[in-house]
């Protein structure tokens, strides 16, 4: 089980309540999350600056990651196993027009992609959009 302790000892940062508090709420929430999301999820316990801050140096830190956003509010999924200033989530993200929740998929295998010569990838956007499991029951 993954725990803000853990991950922020990997990662030698130190264990503030605040960033207990954002990570905390990555792995409560199972779906990427926005910046407005965290900032009403911890309305009693970080500000604004606060949040903005420490998203900023998880990315860099490798904690977090970018989830591509149609709608354009950036959000948020905490990394597998990404290092300092070098990502790799290679995976697809899902989003869910009903509920509004992306996940990653990040155990499907992702699909070969042949690239003209020359050309390199430095981010992956790939977002599938359609029902999610858990509203496809319902
Ligand atoms: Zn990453
Ligand atoms: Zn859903
Ligand atoms: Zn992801």
């Amino acid at each position: 089980m993954v725990s803000a302790e853990n991950i922020l000892g990997e990662k030698k940062l130190r264990i503030t309540q605040s960033r207990k508090a954002v990570i905390d709420s990555f792995i409560a929430n199972r779906h990427a999350l926005s910046q407005p999301d965290l900032e009403k999820l911890l309305e009693n316990s970080c500000d604004r600056v606060t949040i903005y801050r420490i998203l900023d140096s998880f990315l860099q830190h490798g904690i977090l990651h970018k989830v591509p956003d149609l709608e354009g509010t950036q959000k948020y999924a905490l990394c597998d196993s990404c290092s300092d200033h070098h990502h790799h989530d290679e995976h697809l993200h899902f989003k869910c027009t009903v509920c509004g929740h992306t996940e990653c998929l990040d155990e499907i295998p992702m699909p070969q992609i042949n690239l003209p010569e020359g050309y390199q990838v430095d981010e992956w956007n790939m977002l599938l959009q359609g029902i999610c499991g858990d509203c496809e029951k319902s």
